[in-house]
């Protein structure tokens, strides 16, 4: 064991100015471990240093940092790593043994700030053993020697006496007190391996901890890197033949049985490689096995759901004449079989687990990942976040126990450590304390999502916690919305004047989203002309957006609807001129009032399958932020001109004309469209104006 370097001049504990040089290194350590995916993936992994603050008394004591919850290893800051009182964690190790509810509060307790994040699970651990910085990852290559039958021996076989070995503990006070007793029996040893859970390096600088990490873990890659690189450089016309489905015709279906009382998003993965990896032999065995480590199980369950879809019509001729119902009716056979078995199968490893461990509160059934040969896979999740973290674990342990298969049959941890680890109490205490946003896992579809309403309507319902996709003729209009809102939003070109264009941006949103349950036609176009001077190109136009275009949103998005089998809700942007037009505004005010129709019907046509379609109706939105209405700019200076106004003035025109003297906002109408999209009430065909009281146009 090398000796800890001499500690730099400590920092008093109440100083915020400055930062201790120990501290600094541990963060920017902490970077280079985190960004790696093959070491550490969303939060997973875990890092400390240990140094000294002087307390207020004047007095020096020792602290330790450590990796905080809420705090991922690659985006790490100072804050991220609070300190804690060191001697006073040591002090707990004469303990016989510590509860984790114990645990949490006592490494609390010796926070040296209150306010902060709490240590790690693993905070004891890293106290206990003597080394200044200390790492921890749950790579997937030490996972890929491990996790096997045999594992153990090929682990020594490749790292030798410079580790010492420790058989699976689930984490907490005997684990830390565990691997402290190997560590002081071993002194020589560089890091410790807990098997089937992940690895510990530690040194007397950051840098020398974390470059004994790179090393294990590169020595590991090494006895299967040939089959990774050959696996991951799968050219796309090795699997051409291999793609059967598209996302449309799967995830919808998908979606819809995972749907109860919520709803869940799911991400697709289907990059070649991960094709080709779930064509090979004996793949369905080796991947319905346990998680690499049980840091995965609470996002991905402790098992995927392996989902044989029918042989595709285009690789099966006797299918061909099944004709595209037939199809889609046997797709949708075999998702709700699966999805039926795995809760099933589920629910009676919950009994199994309360049984043996004691009752717990239970969690749903639903699979959190999907393998599907000839499409991909699929990541499922409360939310859009949820449904890729899952997608990207997924990823990482297919590439994993597909590339290492030579090394030896696949051997996870058992059920019952896993329900240990997915049932923990530290987790279970978690439950119902968050309320769900209104919106969660629900996915909206908005077109003419680059202009200032759609902006608007987007900013509202993410807010609300749904996924949203917008839809614009012009996709870097779009991607600037996208720009500003963050998080879940992704931008799609199409056009909604072609059914072509609107059918492959439903792919594309069943793709990453896996389908949809709010969708908002809002696309439109103005035009200022009186009736005798109206050009047909122009009024072509306007028909061409705001009718048509209305229509066939609604046919592209009802299919996906439809196929998913869970209800929806559509909410037509439709325009106070519906209700009380304007002169020289003859194209706008009548294709809006057909669009407006058209809603109607499809509320007509829609509510047995349950779904929802209501209107607003706003008056004079000028933008969004600092996104400009594209309608505005097009018809305001005729609007203004023909009221003898300045282009300023044209706002506080419309704002003293109506009765509340109100502004009307973009995200007023996104309001408007959240009260129908959460389908708070039964209510389908409604009318809401969005206009401050406008009496000419009051619905009747
Ligand atoms: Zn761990």
């Amino acid at each position: 064991m090398e000796a800890p370097s001499e500690p730099s001049d400590p920092v008093a504990a109440d100083s915020t100015d400055s930062i201790d040089p120990i501290l600094t290194e541990r963060v920017r350590t902490s970077r280079l471990l985190g960004a790696d995916p093959a070491m550490v993936l969303h939060g997973g992994g875990n890092t400390s240093a240990k140094g000294e603050y002087v307390d207020l008394l004047g007095k020096r004591r020792a602290c330790i940092w450590i990796k905080g919850s809420g705090w991922d290893l690659a985006t790490i800051e100072a804050p991220g790593l609070p300190a804690c009182d060191l001697e006073q964690l040591r002090a707990l190790r004469v303990l016989e043994e510590l509860s984790d509810e114990d645990m949490v509060r006592e490494v609390r307790r010796t926070l040296l700030d209150p306010t902060s994040p709490t240590p790690s699970v693993e905070a004891l651990l890293h106290a206990f053993l003597p080394h200044r910085f200390v790492d921890h990852s749950h790579a997937d290559a030490i996972l890929a020697l491990s996790d096997r039958e045999g594992g153990e021996e090929l682990c020594r076989e490749v790292f030798g006496d410079r580790v010492a070995y420790l058989p699976f503990v689930m984490p907490g006070f005997p684990l830390a007190k565990a691997v402290a007793a190997v560590v002081e029996e071993q002194p020589h040893v560089e890091g410790v391996l807990l098997h089937k859970h992940g690895l510990f390096t530690f040194g007397g600088s950051g840098e020398q901890s974390l470059q004994r990490h790179f090393e294990f873990v590169a020595m590991a890659t090494e006895r299967y890197e040939k089959e990774r690189v050959a696996l991951l450089t799968t050219e796309e016309s090795a699997v051409a033949n291999m793609r059967c489905w598209r996302a449309s015709q799967v995830t919808p279906v998908l979606r819809g049985a995972l749907a109860g009382d919520g709803r869940f998003v799911l991400e697709t993965r289907a990059a070649a490689w991960i094709v080709a990896a779930l064509e090979g032999d004996g793949v369905a065995e080796i991947m319905q096995s346990a998680p690499l480590t049980p840091d995965h199980s609470l996002r991905t369950k402790n098992q995927p759901c392996w989902l044989e879809l029918p042989a595709h019509a285009d690789r099966d001729p006797e299918r061909a004449d099944s004709g595209a119902d037939g199809q889609a009716l046997a797709v949708q056979q075999a998702v709700q079989t699966a999805v039926a078995t795995y809760a099933k199968d589920y629910r009676a490893y919950f009994e199994r687990g309360c049984a043996s461990r004691g009752p717990r509160t239970a969690l749903d059934p639903m699979p959190r990942v999907f393998y599907l040969r000839g499409y991909g896979l699929i990541g499922v999740g409360a939310n859009a976040k949820a449904a890729a973290i899952a997608a990207d674990l997924a990823e990482h342990t297919l590439l994993t126990k597909v590339a290492s298969q030579q090394l030896g049959a696949f051997e996870g941890l058992s059920e019952m450590d896993l329900f240990d680890m997915e049932y923990w109490s530290l987790e279970q205490a978690k439950l119902g304390k968050a309320k769900a946003p209104e919106l969660q896992g629900k996915v909206a579809v908005i077109t003419g999502g680059g202009g200032a309403i759609g902006e608007g309507i987007a900013r509202v319902l993410l807010d609300a916690g749904a996924a949203v996709a917008l839809l614009d003729l012009e996709l870097s209009l779009a991607d600037d919305a996208a720009q500003r809102l963050g998080g879940a939003v992704m931008a799609v070109a199409a056009n909604v004047t072609c059914a072509d264009s609107m059918a492959a941006a439903m792919d594309q949103i069943c793709e990453r989203f896996g389908g949809m349950d709010i969708v908002v036609p809002n696309a439109g176009l103005a035009h200022v002309a009186s009736l005798e001077e109206l050009q047909l190109e122009d009024w072509q136009r306007l028909i061409d957006v705001n009718q048509t275009g209305v229509l066939l949103t609604i046919q592209a998005a009802a299919k996906v609807l439809r196929c998913q089998g869970a209800g929806g809700s559509v909410v037509l942007v439709s325009s106070k001129n519906v209700l009380a037009p304007g002169a020289n505004f003859g194209a706008y005010s009548a294709s809006k009032a057909g669009a407006h129709q058209l809603a109607k019907i499809a509320a007509l046509e829609l509510a047995e399958h349950g779904i929802h379609v209501n209107m607003v109706c706003p008056d004079a939105v000028f933008r969004c932020g600092d996104n400009p209405s594209g309608l505005w700019a097009e018809v305001g200076p005729d609007r203004a001109k023909s009221r003898g106004l300045s282009s300023a003035e044209l706002e506080d025109f419309y704002q003293q004309r109506n009765l509340l003297k109100a502004e009307v906002t973009a995200e007023d109408v996104g309001r408007a469209v959240l009260f129908f999209a959460a389908n708070r009430t039964p209510t389908t065909g409604a009318v809401l104006p969005v206009d401050g009281g406008v009496p000419g146009a009051f619905p009747r």
